[in-house]
């Protein structure tokens, strides 16, 4: 493709993607294909020739579109916001454009400049001191990784350099986390080699956040049996209901010990950007390492993970392998992201944070974050005060999770026994999920099915959380009924 058909079919394309999100509310939220369907639409063999853009798109309108469940419909409420806002597709697009290879400073040092600066910006905005350095990561999945390799070999005196892991038989290091964590947690856990038995599940408070004294005793037991704490992952607004660990007492509990604080805010790093959140992980400044994912509720495209450490020296000494190609005379004078995480090869990824940055402001964003926050305050309160519903969970940020007691059904005393109310939980999110209107996540807390309402989605306003609102309460009603029906006769 030469630059001039590149610009024609370029043209094309960015009218289909401008035509497809002003579109996007009209259909359903939650894609309608079963398994194969998507795959059917294309031959089973590679085709021959070549078509023009319109075919393609053509293709992707009839094919593809149907089997995208729309995250960006201000319906969608499901699990977490998963932005994509259009200055960041712009950056995404330049980023390709450019064509550039990280993999070393001298590869582009425009690449690993604009990203050591944005970085930095992103520290500033979310009001981080100065003795944090960024990266950009492709997830918080990747990052929690790198935050468990570094914190393995601070453990154990850099056992890489010698045996590896085995090591450290004799010592074995100890992660410690909660089991509101995210999944991603003991996946990086288990790949950092600490073993299964050697990651603590620590116990949680009423609001679902660890409790701080739980894990100085669990910590206090290992270091007792010859074993070394090494790692605490606290969860800064966690998956299930954005429940905050108490990084502070996390903090002091840990540096007993020497153990390394990852902070992982994936979702809820984006409600840093607005000061009056930011107490919600006191003690931060403690800590080894945080990462938060812009391409969440903040909405810079996916991949863009924010990974900051305190000790750029020790996650160097770490990732960096060195050969000989890569090596420069430069070494010592300018930063060498490859040696910041796994891969060799980055994108010029920090442009997607630059143009949503430069294009839609961060007073954009903290005016969305602040109005989410809201949102779900109001949904909150309508809950409270409904008849036989029921907030599950405290409310710091923009999910609200519930339940539904249906009224009048289980006998005299009115409670239903668990999976009757399991049933009713899940009947009534399917309805409202099957009916394409919007979509919600039931997530079980406690051993009991109960429902997310993630509030988030850059297009979604009051009017859509007060629609949602209306259909939740149709349909558990509906529900509801077939209970009461059921139980009656
Ligand atoms: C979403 C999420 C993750 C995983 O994020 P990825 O970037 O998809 O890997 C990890 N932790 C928490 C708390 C999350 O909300």
């Amino acid at each position: 493709m030469t630059p001039e058909e590149f610009r024609r079919a370029g043209h094309r394309l960015i009218d289909w993607i401008a035509d497809y999100r002003s579109g996007l509310a009209d259909g359903p939220v939650l894609a309608r294909t079963g398994p194969g369907e998507v795959a059917a639409g294309f031959p089973p063999e590679p085709p021959a020739g070549t078509v023009d853009i319109d075919e393609l798109l053509e293709l992707l309108d009839q094919v593809v579109v149907p089997g995208v469940t729309q995250v960006q419909h201000p319906m969608h409420f499901g699990w977490f916001p998963s932005n994509a806002t259009l200055s960041s597709v712009l950056g995404d697009l330049a980023s390709s454009g450019l064509g550039s290879l990280g993999i070393s400073w001298e590869s582009s040092p425009a690449l690993t400049e604009v990203e050591e600066v944005v970085c930095d910006w992103m520290r500033q905005l979310t009001g981080l001191s100065d003795a944090w350095s960024g990266t950009i990561q492709d997830t918080a999945s990747t990052a929690c990784l790198v935050a468990l390799l570094t914190a393995r070999e601070r453990a154990t005196e850099h056992a890489q350099a010698r045996g590896g892991m085995p090591d450290a038989g004799g010592a074995p290091p100890v992660v410690y986390t909660t089991a509101q964590a995210h999944s991603s947690v003991r996946k990086a856990a288990l790949l950092a080699g600490f073993g299964a038995d050697h990651l603590r599940v620590v116990g949680e408070d009423a609001a679902y956040a660890m409790d701080p004294a739980a894990l100085a005793a669990a910590m206090r037991a290992d270091a007792d049996a010859g074993r070394v704490p090494a790692a605490v992952i606290a969860s800064v607004g966690t998956t299930g209901t954005t429940a905050f660990d108490p990084v502070a007492a996390i903090v002091e509990a840990a540096a007993v010990h020497g153990a390394w604080v990852h902070v992982d805010a994936a979702m809820a790093g984006t409600a840093m950007l607005v000061p009056e959140c930011r107490h919600l992980w006191d003690g931060v400044e403690g800590a080894d390492s945080v990462t938060w994912n812009p391409h969440k509720w903040m909405g810079t495209i996916l991949d863009t993970s924010l990974y900051y450490v305190r000790d750029v020296e020790h996650l160097v000494r770490v990732m960096s392998t060195n050969p000989s190609y890569l090596r420069s005379n430069r070494d010592g004078e300018v930063t060498q992201y490859r040696d910041w995480g796994l891969p060799l090869g980055r994108r010029f990824r920090s442009l997607k944070l630059l143009f949503h940055l430069r294009l839609d402001g961060i007073e954009s964003v903290r005016e969305r974050v602040r109005r989410d926050l809201d949102n779900a305050r109001w949904l909150a309160e309508q809950v409270d005060a409904a008849p036989g519903w029921e907030i599950v969970a405290p409310v710091p940020l923009q999910t609200v999770c519930v339940r539904h007691h249906p009224v009048g059904a289980g006998g005299a005393g009115g409670g239903l026994d668990g999976e009757t109310l399991d049933r009713h939980t899940l009947a009534w999110v399917d309805e409202v999920n099957a009916s394409g209107d919007a979509y919600l996540t039931p997530s079980v807390l406690d051993g009991r099915w109960m429902v997310r309402v993630s509030i988030g989605v850059e297009t979604t306003e009051r009017v859509h959380v007060e629609r949602l609102w209306v259909r939740m309460q149709e349909a558990a009603a509906r529900a509801g009924a077939g209970i009461a029906s059921s139980a009656g006769g």
